[in-house]
C-alpha cells in the first residue's frame, strides 16, 4: 500500500531520472502527484461518422487508412498525408513535420484519430491529430486527461502514473470531518481524487471539482486566518523613527505622481507606527513601483534598520539591486545581492556581514527566505510582484526580524472584493496614475495575412533608435500552429540582418541569460525575441514595440503585463498582436487588448471572459497564487470557505490540523513553479 507523503519514488516505473523532472515541477511525493489536476480533458468516449463532425470542435473518428504519402516541403520541412475512409465517406490527416509517421502507418489498418477538423477545399481535414492503430494501447476511450508536462515527462507517464496512484494509495483518510462534508454535502476526497482524474461523465466531474475547489480555498483561507492571528499575538512594537526622506524624493530626476506620493506617505505612517505594517501596494506596470519602495527603504535605513527586498526572479533582483544601489548607495548606505548563483565564499561574506549589521539593504529571490539569513536588525521586508509569494513567504519573511514591517507590490490588479479576502490580513495602496510624460501605448491586433505590418512597424522604431521586443508561447513547438521562439529567432535574424537579435528563454543558463539582459539594457541588442521570461518587472525605457506571436495563446492578464514592458519613457509606444486563431474567445481576449489600456479593466475583463464554473474547463495547476485567485471565481465556493475556515479555527476537532498545516506549509514549493 502506497502511502499519501512517500516519495514519488514508490510508484512504479519513476526511476531517478523522472523523479528529479518531477521534483523540478515541484512534484515530491505521492500527494503532490495526486493534487498534479489535468487542465483540461479529452472526450473521446464517443466514435463519430467523419461527415457528422462539426468544424472547429475536438472530435474522435475512425477510418481504414487508404493513401499514405510523404511531401516534402522547403526547409527541411515535410507533410504526412493520409486519407482515411469512414462510413461518412473520405477524410484527410495531415502531419507536419513527423516523416516517422510515413513509415509506421500501414495502408488497410484502422486508426483511431483525434483533433479538430476543419474544412479545407471541401475536404474534411484533421491537421496534426493524435493518431492511434485501432485497439492498440493508445487507442484510450473515456474521458482522457491532459496534464502539464515537462520535457521528458510525457501526459502518457502521468496517466499510468495516476492509474497506479489512484489503485495502490490509501485515499480513505477525510481531512475534513463528517459534519463538514454532510452540511455541504461534498463528496469525499477519496471521490474527487479519483473522478477529477479519470472522470465517468460531467456529473462526476462536477462533484469531484466541486470539492477539490473548495479544499483549495478552505487551507488558503484557514492559511489566512491563522496568519493574521499569528501577527496580532506577536505582535512587537515595530516602529522605527520618523526621519525625514526629503534628501532622497530631492535626489530622483522626476516629480511623483499623487499615487506615488501617498502610498509613500501611507508607508511612511505605517513605518513609525507600532503596528507592523502588512500593506498590498497594487499599482499597473510601469506606474512606478519600484522609487516607492526605495523610498521606504531609505526612510528604514536612514533610521538604523535593515530592509530587504525580493524579487520572483533572478533577473528581476539584478535590475532592483542595479537601481538600488545606483539610487542609495551615494547616500551612504550598503546595497548587496543575494541570489543562488552566487559564490559560496561569497554568500557566507554577505552572511556575515548581514549579522553583523555591517549590510544595510539586501536584495534577492526566495534565497532570502532560506533559514541561514539572518539579520541584524532587519525593520522592512518588501516583496515585488506578489503573486508569486504567498502568505506564507509573508510569514517566514515576519519571522525574521522583531515585527518586520511588509510590503507587497503588485502589478496584477486584484478586484477588490477579490483583494479583500485572498489577502484579508492585509492592508492596500492603490497607485492609480501614471507618470505624466507617458502615452498610451497603441494597440493592434494582425493575423497570419496582415502579419507583416507588425514587423514594418518594429524596423520604423529600430531606425528611430528604440530597442523591440518579440514574445512567442512556447520553446520548442510540437504542435505546428505555434511559433516556437527558436524558428521566429531564425526568421527575424534572416529578415532584420544588420541589426542585433538575441534569443532569451527560460532553458538558457542564468549567466547566459543575465548576459543577454545586461546587453539589451546597455542597448548593445535591437530586437529581444523571448519567451515569457520577460513578463515580469524588467525595464527598459528604451524599447518601444513589443509584438505577442501567438497572441492567442496568451491569457488577457498576462498579456497586459508583456505589454507593460513597453511605454516606460516619453515616447509613443507599439504593442501587436499577432493573432493566428478565429476562436470568439481568442477574439475578445485581443479585442479587450486593443480597446483597454488601464489595468483595473483589464483585470475586470479578464474576470467577465473567463466566466464563472465552466464544466469541463480549465482547472489551472502551477502557480498556487494565481491559481487561488481564479478559484475565487467560484464565489459560493468561497463565501462557504470563508465561513468554513472561521468554524475550523474556532471548532479543530472537525478537521485534521495535521494536514492543514503541513498542506500550508508546501505552498512556498508550489509558489516557485510557475517561474520559467
Ligand atoms: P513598475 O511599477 O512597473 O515596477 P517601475 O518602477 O519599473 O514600474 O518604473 C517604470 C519606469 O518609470 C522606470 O524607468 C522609472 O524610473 C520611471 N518612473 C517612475 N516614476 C516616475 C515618475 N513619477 N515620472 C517619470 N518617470 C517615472
Ligand atoms: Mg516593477
Amino acid at each position: 500500500m502506497i502511502k499519501f507523503n512517500d516519495n514519488i519514488n514508490s510508484i512504479k516505473g519513476i526511476g531517478e531520472k523522472k523523479r528529479d523532472r518531477l521534483n523540478h515541477m515541484g512534484i515530491f511525493s505521492v500527494e503532490n502527484l495526486l493534487e498534479h489536476y489535468p487542465y483540461r480533458y479529452l472526450d473521446k468516449r464517443n466514435v463519430l461518422i467523419s461527415n457528422r463532425v462539426s468544424e472547429d470542435h475536438n472530435s474522435l473518428v475512425q477510418g481504414v487508412l487508404k493513401k499514405v504519402q510523404l511531401r516534402k516541403l522547403s526547409n527541411k520541412r515535410s507533410v504526412v498525408e493520409c486519407k482515411f475512409n469512414d462510413d461518412g465517406g473520405v477524410f484527410i490527416a495531415s502531419f507536419f513535420n513527423m516523416p516517422y509517421l510515413f513509415k509506421t502507418l500501414k495502408q488497410g489498418d484502422m486508426y483511431s484519430i483525434y483533433g479538430v477538423m476543419r474544412n479545407r477545399n471541401g475536404l474534411r481535414t484533421w491537421t496534426n491529430p493524435e493518431i492511434a492503430l485501432k485497439d492498440s494501447d493508445k487507442d484510450k476511450r473515456g474521458i482522457i486527461p491532459v496534464y502539464r508536462c515537462t520535457a521528458g515527462i510525457t501526459n502518457n507517464d502521468f496517466y499510468k502514473w495516476m492509474k497506479i496512484a489512484l489503485g495502490e494509495a490509501n485515499l480513505s483518510n477525510d481531512w475534513i470531518g463528517t459534519k463538514l462534508i454532510e452540511n455541504n454535502k461534498l463528496c469525499s476526497k477519496e471521490f474527487a481524487l479519483k473522478n477529477i482524474h479519470f472522470p465517468i461523465d460531467e456529473k462526476h466531474y462536477k462533484a469531484a471539482k466541486y470539492r477539490i475547489v473548495y479544499d483549495q480555498l478552505l487551507l488558503y483561507q484557514i492559511a489566512v486566518k491563522l496568519n493574521r492571528n499569528h501577527i496580532l499575538e506577536i505582535q512587537e512594537d515595530s516602529s522605527i523613527e520618523d526621519v525625514s526622506i526629503q534628501e532622497f524624493l530631492d535626489s530622483i530626476g522626476f516629480s511623483l505622481t499623487n499615487g506615488q506620493l501617498s502610498t509613500i506617505r501611507e508607508i511612511e505612517s505605517d513605518l513609525i507606527s507600532s503596528r507592523a505594517m502588512n500593506r498590498l501596494i497594487q499599482g499597473d506596470v510601469g506606474c512606478g513601483k519600484t522609487v516607492v519602495a526605495e523610498a521606504a527603504i531609505f526612510k528604514t535605513v536612514k533610521a538604523g534598520y535593515q530592509a530587504v527586498l525580493m524579487a520572483p526572479t533572478e533577473l528581476l533582483a539584478r535590475q532592483h539591486y542595479n537601481t538600488i544601489k545606483n539610487d542609495l548607495d551615494k547616500f551612504g548606505y550598503n546595497s548587496k545581492l543575494l541570489i543562488s548563483g552566487i559564490k559560496s565564499s561569497e554568500r557566507k561574506d554577505i552572511l556575515q556581514d548581514l549579522v553583523d549589521g555591517k549590510i544595510d539593504i539586501l536584495i534577492g529571490t526566495h534565497a532570502i527566505l532560506q533559514d541561514d539569513v539572518i539579520f541584524n536588525n532587519l525593520g522592512l521586508a518588501i516583496t515585488d510582484e506578489q503573486h508569486r509569494f504567498g502568505v506564507m513567504q509573508r510569514k517566514s519573511l515576519f519571522n525574521k526580524g522583531r515585527s518586520v514591517n511588509i510590503c507587497v507590490m503588485s502589478a496584477t490588479p486584484i478586484p477588490r472584493t477579490l483583494a479583500a479576502t485572498v489577502f484579508g490580513d492585509m492592508d492596500f495602496s492603490i497607485i492609480k496614475d501614471k507618470p505624466s510624460n507617458r502615452l498610451p501605448i497603441i494597440t493592434r491586433m494582425v493575423n497570419n495575412e496582415s502579419r507583416e505590418r507588425a514587423y514594418i512597424a518594429l524596423k520604423k522604431e529600430l531606425d528611430l533608435g528604440h530597442q523591440a521586443y518579440v514574445v512567442a508561447p512556447s520553446i520548442n513547438s510540437e504542435d505546428d500552429d505555434i511559433s516556437s521562439v527558436e524558428e521566429l529567432y531564425t526568421e527575424l535574424l534572416e529578415k532584420f540582418n544588420g541589426y542585433n537579435v538575441s534569443l532569451i528563454h527560460g532553458k538558457l543558463d542564468k549567466e547566459e541569460k543575465d548576459l543577454i539582459m545586461q546587453e539589451y539594457l546597455d542597448g548593445n541588442i535591437d530586437i529581444l525575441v523571448s519567451t515569457t521570461v520577460i513578463e515580469v518587472g524588467i525595464d527598459v525605457p528604451n524599447a518601444s514595440i513589443i509584438i505577442l506571436e501567438n497572441s492567442e495563446r496568451f491569457g488577457l492578464a498576462q498579456m497586459h503585463q508583456l505589454r507593460g514592458r513597453v511605454g516606460r519613457s516619453n515616447v509613443q509606444s507599439y504593442c501587436y498582436l499577432v493573432n493566428y486563431s478565429r476562436s470568439e474567445s481568442s477574439l475578445a481576449r485581443n479585442n479587450a487588448m486593443v480597446n483597454i489600456s488601464d489595468g483595473f479593466e483589464i483585470s475586470e475583463e479578464d474576470y467577465n471572459l473567463r466566466g464563472p464554473g465552466d464544466i469541463m474547463g480549465t482547472m489551472q495547476s502551477g502557480n498556487y497564487h494565481s491559481n487561488i485567485l481564479s478559484l475565487c471565481r467560484y464565489t459560493d465556493i468561497l463565501d462557504l470557505a470563508i465561513n468554513d475556515a472561521e468554524f475550523l479555527i474556532d471548532n479543530p476537532n472537525n478537521c485534521d490540523m495535521e494536514y492543514v498545516h503541513n498542506y500550508i506549509n508546501s505552498f512556498s514549493v508550489l509558489d516557485n513553479s510557475n517561474v520559467i
